[in-house]
Order: C-alpha cells, then structure tokens, then sequence
C-alpha cells in the first residue's frame, strides 16, 4: 500500500516519495503537485496546515 499524501492547497493526491515539493509547518510535511502550490502555501502556512474541523 502506498502512502499517499494530499496537496493542502489544491486537493490533488501526492505520493512523498516522487514529488519534490515539499514544505514543513509545525513539524508536520506537507507535499505539493507543483511548485505554485508550494508557494501558495509558503506565503500563508496557516491557512492551508489547520486541520479539518466540523
Ligand atoms: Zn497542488
């Protein structure tokens, strides 16, 4: 089974282990599809690390 991250900016599904976007935020990795999805989140982290809450 692969584990598969989740782009936090635009929902795509990442695997860690080929892309080479990559961001860490409070100690937690973040993978991204492109390098503009990377800067999205490097200019406002907290917008896109929160958890999901209901
Ligand atoms: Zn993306």
């Amino acid at each position: 089974m692969v584990t598969q991250s989740k782009d936090p900016v635009c929902g795509m599904k990442v695997d860690p282990s080929k892309t080479q976007y990559k961001a860490d935020h409070q100690g937690q990795q973040y993978t991204f599809c492109s390098q503009q999805c990377l800067n999205k989140f490097k200019q406002n982290p907290s917008q896109y690390s929160s958890k999901q809450q209901s």
